[in-house]
C-alpha cells in the first residue's frame, strides 16, 4: 500500500530543500514527502498522484510564489483532494493574506517562516492536523480503477470484462463525484474519452479494446506453443472440462474465449443443482476454480480471443483467430455453447448498456440499488436473475409471455419467487418498447390476453429470453442441424450411411462430428442436457474419444 503524501510547494529552492528535509527526518515512516517548486508543477503532480489513486494527507504551500500563489494552488488543489489539511508558509507581512484564505479555502493553519526549531514549531502542528486527517482518512485504493459513466455501454462493456474475468477493481461514476470528472478532465483525452481505466503502476488506458485491458491485466491472449494436441474452442462448463481432462492426462491443451472463463454459467448468481455444492454455487466462482484447475494441469487458457474459423488440413485441425493468429493442433473440441436471443421492441438497440442489458449484468446490480426493474422472461435464468437484483432493486417486476410462471421454472425457484417480497409477476407480458432519453426511463407492456398496454418506470431491464447455439464458426465444414446445433456421432450419419468426406475406418465417436478429430461438447451440441453437469460430462467424455483418435493419426 502507497504510503499518504504530504506536498511541500516553495519556489525558493533553498526553503524548498529545508523544509522537504525537515518533513522526511519526521514522517517518513508514514508518509511520502512530495515536492513542487511552483504552484503550475503542484497542480499537475496533484493530478498525476490522483491517477495513481495516491491519498494527499497535506499541503504545505508557501502563500508568496510568482504566478500563483499558495492560496490559489490550494483552490484548485482541494477540489481534487478536498480531505488533504491545508497549511501556508507566509512571511510575518503576509499574516492578513494568511487570515483571508481561512476562510476562503478552509485553511487549517499558517507557519511562520523560519520554523525553527521544527521539533517546537513545525511536528506538533503537523502532527496534530495528520492525526485528525487520519482519523476521517478513506483507505487507500491500491488496484485498478475504471472510469466512466454508468450510463456508458463502453464502460459497461469494460466492467462486464474485468468482472467477469474475475479482476477486482474500483467504479468511478463521474455522474457522482467531482473528483472523477477532475480526474477525467486531467487525463490525455479529457471527459469525451471514457472509459478510463487507471492501473496502479501509474499507466492508464483510454477506451480501451478488450483485447488491450486483457493483456494489460496479465490475460494470456496469445498461443505459447505452436502446435497442440487439443485446441477447446469456448470457456463454458463443456469446454474448461475439455481442457482440464486433457492438460490432466498429458495433452498439449489450449483453451480460446472471447470473453471470459465461465460462460453462461458464469453469469449465474447462484447454481443450486450441480453436484457436491448444496448450499449452491455462484457461476463465477465454479469459473474461477475450474480455470484455476485447467491451468495448474498446464492448459492454456487463451481470453478475449474469439475463434473465428475452423479449418481441415488432413492430419492437422486449424482455428483461426480474431486476430489473424492460428492455432494448429491434431485434436479439436468445439463447445460455444449458446448465445442470447434479442428482444424484438422498439427503442431497446439505443439504450443497451444505458439500462437495457441482455443477460444478468451481475456487475450492474449496485448502480440500481433501491431502484424499480425488470426482468424479461420465465425461465430459469430469469428467475435466477430476479432473486439475484431482488437484493439490491426495491423492486423487481418479472414479465413473463406465457400464462404461468411454472410452465418453463424449476418449482424451487418459482417457490423463491413467490416468498420474495419486492419480486412481482407480471403474466401473459409482451415487451413492446423501451424509452428513455439517454438512459432507460420505461418500458411498454402489452398484456397478451387484454391487449391492454401500460408503460413501466423502470431504472432497468435484464432480458433473458431464451439463447441460440453460437456455431457460425462451422461454417460449412461441420454439419449442424436446422436450429445450428452441431450434429455428431449417430446424429452425423445420414441414413446410417458415414459422413461425406469420412476418412476414417470406423463411425464418428459419441460427440465427434462429421469430421473426424473434430468433437463438440455442451450446450451448442444437438441433443444436449442444457445443464451445466450435463456439459462438464459431455467435455470430460470427449478427452477419452480424443485420446482414442490421437492414436490414429
Ligand atoms: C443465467 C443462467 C443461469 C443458469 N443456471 C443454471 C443452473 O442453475 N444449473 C444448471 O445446470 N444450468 C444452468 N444454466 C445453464 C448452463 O449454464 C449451461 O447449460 C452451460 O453453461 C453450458 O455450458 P457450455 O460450456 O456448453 O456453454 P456456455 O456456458 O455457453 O459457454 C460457451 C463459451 O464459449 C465461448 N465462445 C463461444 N463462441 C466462441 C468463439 N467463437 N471463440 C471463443 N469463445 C467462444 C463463450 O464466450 C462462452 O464463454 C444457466 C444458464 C444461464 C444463462
Amino acid at each position: 500500500m502507497n504510503k499518504p503524501v504530504l506536498l511541500t510547494v516553495d519556489d525558493d529552492p533553498e526553503v524548498l530543500n529545508a523544509i522537504e528535509r525537515d518533513l522526511r527526518h519526521h514522517f517518513r515512516a508514514d508518509y511520502r514527502v512530495v515536492k513542487a517548486s511552483s504552484g503550475t508543477q503542484a497542480l499537475e503532480t496533484v493530478r498525476q498522484l490522483l491517477q495513481r489513486g495516491a491519498q494527499v494527507a497535506l499541503f504545505l504551500v508557501d502563500e508568496r510564489m510568482p504566478h500563483m500563489t499558495g492560496t490559489q494552488f490550494l483552490v484548485e488543489a482541494i477540489k481534487i483532494y478536498p480531505e488533504a489539511r491545508r497549511v501556508l508558509l507566509t512571511a510575518y507581512a503576509d499574516t492578513e493574506t494568511a487570515i483571508v484564505a481561512i476562510n476562503q479555502v478552509g485553511l487549517d493553519h499558517y507557519l511562520l517562516k523560519p520554523w525553527e526549531p521544527p521539533t517546537v514549531r513545525l511536528y506538533p502542528v503537523l502532527e496534530d492536523l495528520l492525526s485528525e486527517w487520519f482519523a476521517r482518512a478513506r483507505p487507500a485504493f491500491d488496484g485498478i480503477r475504471v472510469a466512466g459513466t454508468a450510463l456508458s455501454p463502453a464502460s459497461f462493456a469494460v466492467k462486464d470484462f474485468l468482472a467477469s474475468n474475475q479482476v477486482p477493481y474500483q467504479w468511478l461514476d463521474m455522474e457522482d463525484d467531482a473528483t472523477v470528472r477532475e480526474l477525467l478532465s486531467g487525463a490525455s483525452g479529457g471527459l469525451a474519452r471514457i472509459p478510463m481505466v487507471f492501473f496502479p503502476d501509474g499507466t492508464t488506458l483510454v477506451q480501451p479494446s478488450i483485447r488491450e485491458l486483457a493483456d494489460k491485466v496479465g490475460l494470456q491472449t496469445r498461443a505459447q506453443k505452436p502446435f497442440y494436441d487439443l485446441i477447446v474452442v469456448g470457456g463454458g462448463p463443456a469446454g474448461l472440462a475439455g481442457a482440464l481432462y486433457g492438460a490432466s492426462e498429458g495433452l498439449r491443451t489450449i483453451l480460446v474465449e472471447q470473453s471470459a472463463p465461465g460462460g453462461q454459467a458464469g453469469t449465474s448468481s447462484n447454481i443450486e443443482n450441480y453436484l457436491g455444492f448444496p448450499g449452491g454455487v455462484t457461476g463465477a466462482d465454479l469459473a474461477r476454480r475450474a480455470a484455476t484447475q485447467a491451468k495448474r494441469f498446464g492448459a492454456e487458457i487463451l481470453a478475449a480471443q474469439e475463434a473465428v474459423e475452423i479449418r481441415r488440413e488432413d492430419p492437422y485441425r486449424k482455428v483461426i483467430l480474431s486476430d489473424g493468429s492460428e492455432l494448429t493442433g491434431y485434436a479439436l473440441l468445439i463447445a460455444p455453447g449458446m448465445e442470447v436471443r434479442r428482444l424484438e421492441a422498439h427503442g431497446i438497440e439505443p439504450l443497451l448498456g444505458a439500462g437495457v442489458f441482455y443477460g444478468a449484468a451481475l456487475s450492474e446490480a449496485a448502480t440500481y440499488r433501491g431502484r424499480d426493474v425488470v426482468v424479461v422472461g420465465g425461465a430459469n435464468s430469469a428467475g435466477q436473475g430476479a432473486m439475484f437484483f431482488s437484493r439490491y432493486a426495491r423492486k423487481v417486476t418479472i414479465l413473463v409471455r406465457g400464462p404461468d410462471l411454472s410452465a418453463g421454472m424449476s418449482s424451487y425457484l418459482v417457490d423463491r419467487i413467490r416468498e420474495e417480497p419486492n419480486v412481482e409477476v407480471l403474466v401473459n407480458a409482451r415487451v413492446v418498447a423501451a424509452r428513455g432519453d439517454g438512459r432507460l426511463e420505461s418500458v411498454t407492456v402489452v398484456d397478451g390476453v387484454s391487449g391492454e398496454s401500460r408503460e413501466l418506470a423502470v431504472a432497468a431491464m435484464f432480458i433473458f429470453i431464451g439463447t441460440a447455439p453460437r456455431t457460425g464458426l462451422c461454417g460449412d465444414l461441420v454439419m449442424r442441424d436446422s436450429q445450428g446445433f452441431v450434429l455428431t456421432g449417430r446424429d452425423a450419419m445420414t441414413d446410417g450411411h458415414r459422413p461425406a468426406g469420412w476418412t476414417a475406418p470406423r463411425d464418428p465417436y459419441l460427440f465427434e462430428t462429421n469430421v473426424p478429430g473434430i468433437f463438440c461438447a455442451g450446450d451448442a451440441r444437438h441433443g444436449s442436457g442444457k445443464r451445466v453437469a450435463a456439459a462438464v460430462g459431455e467435455g470430460s467424455a470427449t478427452v477419452s474419444m480424443v485420446h482414442q483418435y490421437l492414436h490414429t493419426v
